[in-house]
């Protein structure tokens, strides 16, 4: 696991973003954490013990499948990186089994772990039992409403679920309370953060994690595909699915990498959740990053139909890839989405999150451009969690 060179530098940055822009009371549990993760992750014992955990429990190397049928459709040659087939159901196990590992290490007594949609508390929930520690989940009580079925699957993983009413009582006052309870008791207490975003090291650590993703894509691409694709694609939230899938090709300058980001409704400040290609540079949640904030600063309240994306921010590193021509962000409007998912889970067999249909609408748009292309697609999840949205929306109209 090496990053890629100079990046990010001692403190946290990739360019001018990321870094750690918190109080002093976070400095002490910022460092523990530091010193664990410059321990532990170079740690050839630590590796293997995650590696075994990878394979043997989570279900890895995920499969990677040619889609013929879109692929015909679009006129590409189209490869899905399957993590919809990793436990859980998302490539959110990667980093919560990892995290987890490394908290026991470090000694710690419990974990915490904040969730929006609810895919990382049942990821944490199930690492936490796998390993044997009690598990706290922070959920903004918005959340703990509309997610009703993921609560209840934390609670049979044995993991206590804590409502979050402050704030806009959604992801970023469950992130603000995991915080507040991590800077209580940093040494008993390790909190596993679920994307690619917060203070250094978290972006750092999530990306590591992650790059299970990409290094296997990779290798199978070239095993099945006979090379390596021409474009990368993968939906953008936080941004750890995309940056684990990212990382590995960043030194194949053929490889181009194409993140999709949620465009809502349209274009307006509140209708989507597009921080990198409509955001601004801010601070948010102890990182310097492009944010969707109004002209005094204010953190704008996000909207996408795919609960996984629906946040203000987004990962540092993505910011510097954006800004340095690396990589290229796009958005898909929850319209495209939809349309997108439908068109897989009927030609290929496959029922993606909804999060996970953004980045197909966004290789299809590329297809439509670059006639004869080969794709790879991260498929970061699969779409059973998003039934009641379903229902409402596309079922609706199938009837
Ligand atoms: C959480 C989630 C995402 C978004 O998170 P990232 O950190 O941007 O990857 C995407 N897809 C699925 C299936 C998710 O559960």
């Amino acid at each position: 696991m090496s990053a890629s060179p100079g990046h990010p530098d001692a403190k946290g940055r990739y360019g001018a973003f990321g870094g750690r822009y918190v109080p002093e009371t976070l400095v002490p549990a910022l460092d523990r954490l530091q010193a664990g993760v410059d321990r532990f992750l170079p740690d050839p014992g630590f590796q293997a013990e995650y590696a075994s955990e990878l394979m043997s429990w989570a279900g890895r190397p995920t499969a990677l499948t040619r889609a013929t049928t879109l692929g015909k459709r679009w006129g590409a040659e189209v490869w899905l990186k399957r993590e919809d087939l990793a436990h859980t159901g998302a490539h959110k196990i990667n980093n919560a089994i990892g995290q987890t590992l490394l908290a026991r290490r470090l000694g710690a007594k419990r974990v915490i772990a904040e969730t929006g949609a609810g895919q990382h508390g049942v990821a944490s929930a199930a690492a936490a039992a796998r390993v044997g520690l009690p598990c706290v989940v922070y959920m903004g009580a918005v959340d703990v409403e509309r997610q009703a079925p993921n609560v209840d699957r934390m609670k049979l993983l044995g993991a206590t679920v804590v409502p979050v009413t402050g704030g806009d009582q959604t992801l970023r006052a469950a992130i603000d309370e995991a915080l507040r309870d991590w800077v209580a008791d940093p040494d008993g207490t390790y909190y596993v953060l679920g994307s690619a975003v917060g203070p250094h090291p978290y972006p750092f650590l999530v990306r590591e994690l992650q790059s299970v993703i990409g290094r296997e894509a990779r290798a199978q691409m070239q095993q099945q595909a006979g090379g390596l694709p021409d474009v990368a694609v993968a939906c953008v939230g936080g941004g750890s699915n995309a940056i684990g899938l990212f990382h590995p090709f960043i030194g194949d300058s053929s490889v181009r990498l194409l993140g999709i980001e949620a465009g809502g409704r349209g274009p307006g400040l509140g209708d989507n959740a597009a921080s990198l290609t409509a955001g601004t540079p801010g601070v948010l949640q102890g990182s310097y990053t492009l944010i969707l904030q109004d002209a005094h600063g204010q953190v704008q309240e996000t909207h996408s139909v795919s609960a996984g994306l629906d946040y203000s921010g987004v990962g540092p590193e993505h910011a510097y890839l954006m800004q340095s021509g690396r990589a290229q962000y796009e958005v898909a409007t929850d319209a495209e989405a939809l349309d997108a998912l439908l068109e897989c889970a009927k030609h290929e067999g496959i029922l993606p999150a909804i999060e996970t249909a953004h980045a197909f609408a966004g290789a299809r748009r590329f297809a439509t451009a670059n006639p004869g292309a080969r794709i790879l697609i991260g498929c970061s999840g699969r779409g059973d969690k998003d039934m009641p949205i379903l229902q409402r929306t596309v079922l609706k109209e199938l009837a």
